[in-house]
């Protein structure tokens, strides 16, 4: 990957002169998948539950506690532990090696984020429709981004922007010590908190706001996800990074890249681009 080192802030030319796709091109097919099929893995075999998950998490923290409830899905077939982790193979099939992030993914029943009347595409690798002209994200997006942050590093805090449903966060909730996660859509921020009660996340906190003006009071953050794409960065977002710290963003209009940015020092960025992407956008102020 070409890195481009940045002085403080960020210009869109930083990113679009970057070499693109090589992370997807250059990904080797990966154990995890084939582990899968065997169900002998790191990540989590059919029929197993969510709290193995967390608990064989190599995070270094506690894990997020799911419910019960959660952790032993859905009876009602679209929630299987097997159609689950056919999505999650196929995830790694696209090039994410992330074995907790797989774990991670195979452990968030994301049917249970949808209308009913979706349910049925649940486990399709898509972005689905939950209203208010936004989308659930794609799963390989959510773990590719998440894969990216991570970069193999135990989490603390990180930050979401745009909470939308509120899966991203669910999935986050597993390699991340304690998860921030910001909407801007009132009616959205309401379909999260509904969503996510019932399972009982201990380690997510969820935030009605603008997003592109981060959490200062609680910052910095080790990891930041943008859910939406903007123009460019927010300036506020790459301030509350720590030094060390990754943020992942889908940024451009119609032409979208998904951009690496990580904190080399408290006044040095450097951005990568990773790979094309489509997500909606990154709109300031609250509904
Ligand atoms: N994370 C979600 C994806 C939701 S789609 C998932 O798990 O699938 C992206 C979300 O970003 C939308 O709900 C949109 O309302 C929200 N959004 C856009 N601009 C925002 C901003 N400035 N602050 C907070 N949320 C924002």
């Amino acid at each position: 990957m070409t890195n481009t080192e940045k002085k403080f802030p960020l210009s869109l030319s930083s990113v679009v002169d970057s070499r693109s796709a090589q992370a997807r091109q250059t990904a080797t097919p990966q154990t995890a998948l084939k582990n899968l099929a065997r169900g002998e893995s790191r990540a989590a075999p059919v029929n197993s539950v969510p709290k193995t998950v967390a608990a064989r998490s190599n995070s270094g923290h506690s894990g997020s506690g799911l419910s019960p409830a959660v952790a032993h899905g859905n009876p009602h077939g679209m929630g299987s532990d097997k159609i689950r982790h056919a999505m999650v193979a196929r995830v790694a099939q696209q090039g994410v090696q992330d074995a907790l992030v797989l774990d991670a993914l195979a452990a968030i029943p994301r049917h249970l984020f949808i209308e009913s009347g979706l349910s049925s595409q649940a486990y399709i690798d898509a972005s689905l429709p939950i209203g208010h002209h936004q989308t659930i994200s794609q799963p390989y997006i959510v773990a590719r981004m998440m894969e990216l942050m991570r970069n193999g590093r135990a989490l603390q805090h990180v930050l979401e922007i745009g909470t939308g449903c509120g899966y991203q966060a669910a999935v986050l909730s597993l390699v991340a010590k304690q998860v921030y996660s910001i909407e801007r859509i009132k009616a959205l921020h309401e379909l999260a908190k509904e969503n996510l009660r019932p399972m009982r996340i201990a380690n997510i906190r969820l935030h009605y706001g603008d997003g592109m003006l981060g959490l200062p009071q609680v910052a910095p953050f080790d990891g930041n996800i943008l859910a939406a794409a903007g123009l460019e960065v927010p300036q506020a977002l790459l301030m509350q990074l720590a030094v060390g710290g990754r943020l992942i963003a889908p940024v451009g209009s119609r032409s979208q890249v998904l951009q690496l940015t990580e904190r080399i020092s408290k006044d040095e960025w450097a951005a990568t681009t990773v790979e094309a992407c489509h997500f909606v956008p990154l709109r300031a102020g609250v509904i």
